[in-house]
């Protein structure tokens, strides 16, 4: 990522130094609800990996 004139990965525009990468916190919230949308479907994320050891709790475990 280059760390400057970099522009909005949603619209294109020239990014705003306060939301930088993005051009306004309209596209940086976009950009954060497809990454967390993208986050629950790809396995491996972490989002995906801390429910499995939450879930570890839940499940039965092999008696010690
Ligand atoms: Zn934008």
């Amino acid at each position: 990522m280059s760390p400057k004139a970099s522009s909005c990965p949603i619209c294109g525009q020239p990014a705003h130094p306060d939301t930088r990468p993005f051009c306004g916190k309209a596209c940086r919230d976009r950009d954060l609800l497809q990454w967390l949308g993208e986050g629950y479907r790809v396995p491996g994320a972490p989002a995906a990996d801390e429910m499995k050891k939450s879930d570890d709790y839940g499940v039965d475990s092999p008696p010690d």
